[in-house]
């Protein structure tokens, strides 16, 4: 049911939340009214656990974000089309599926929607946890479909390192939400962290098999690298070198996360009344 109580705070916690952001540069200006329109559904629509997954999600990465940025730097301003700044379009990627569930779940609150939005949260959560994490690895990332040995921060090359960091971040949002259920609602279950673990590890390798086959890709001529960058660093414009061209991080991010949203869901659908 609705609660207008409940809406409203959840509306003034991502207003504060996400200006936090702001202050901290996790978000730009458009990046916070992304981050108050996913955090007010979330946890307005869907329910407080929600809304406690949504700021695991946000802070977690945030901090990972800024943890040894000046060893990142090299390869973001290579590579990524982006800058660790979310805007809307970045917080739409993350969070869009999560809204759209949350205000599914408001007119009927299955469990099953519940745990979609887990296996979303899972993987965005993963996913980012493995960029960050995984851009710092020593070894040479290789591509997920040939195994070839590629340069750090392409997309669709994975490391053992940001694997492990797929797998804790799943893991982090499947405990953070048991927990949760159990301090709200007194009825946790265990599916809750399988569902999580396994559609957050599912909907990274979509992640990563999506870069490395239709994600768009850019040549900088006047550099030679590839990047995602549409005008380089350099200030060169680039060219499109592979992959389909609409197709860029962002839309690979929400893809990704439906695929982990559907694995959820279909664990919680097959298992989730045995083991609750
Ligand atoms: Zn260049």
């Amino acid at each position: 049911m609705l609660d207008p109580l409940r809406l409203a705070l959840s509306l003034g916690f991502s207003v504060l939340i996400g200006g936090l952001g702001y202050w901290r540069y996790s978000l730009t200006l458009s990046g916070w009214l992304g981050a108050i329109v996913v955090g007010t559904a979330a946890a307005g629509l869907g329910g407080w656990v929600w809304g406690i997954l949504v700021v695991v999600f946000f802070v977690t990465s945030s901090a990972l974000s800024h943890w040894r940025r000046a060893a990142k730097e090299q390869v973001a301003a290579d590579k990524f089309a982006k800058t660790e700044r979310r805007d809307w379009a970045q917080t739409m990627a993350n969070g869009g599926a999560v809204a759209g569930l949350a205000l599914l779940y408001a007119f009927t609150p299955q469990p099953w929607i519940f745990a979609a939005a887990l296996g979303v949260l899972a993987t965005v959560t993963a996913d980012t946890w493995a960029t960050e994490v995984g851009t710092l690895s020593t070894r040479a990332p290789r591509l997920i479909t040939s195994g070839r040995q590629v340069s750090v921060g392409t997309s669709g090359g994975v490391t053992a390192l940001g694997l492990l960091a797929t797998i804790a971040g799943s893991l982090t949002i499947g405990v953070a939400a048991y927990l949760a259920q159990w301090l709200l609602e007194g009825q946790p279950a265990l599916t809750t962290i399988l569902a999580a673990l396994l559609g957050g590890t599912a909907g990274s390798l979509a992640d990563s098999l999506l870069g490395a086959t239709a994600q768009a890709m850019r040549f900088c001529p006047h550099c030679e690298v590839e990047t995602e960058r549409a005008i380089h660093r350099c200030g060169t414009a680039t060219e499109h070198l592979r992959g389909w061209a609409w197709l860029d991080n962002d839309w690979v991010n929400l893809l990704s996360s439906l695929v982990g949203g559907a694995v959820a869901a279909s664990i919680w659908l097959l298992i989730g009344q045995s083991i609750a």
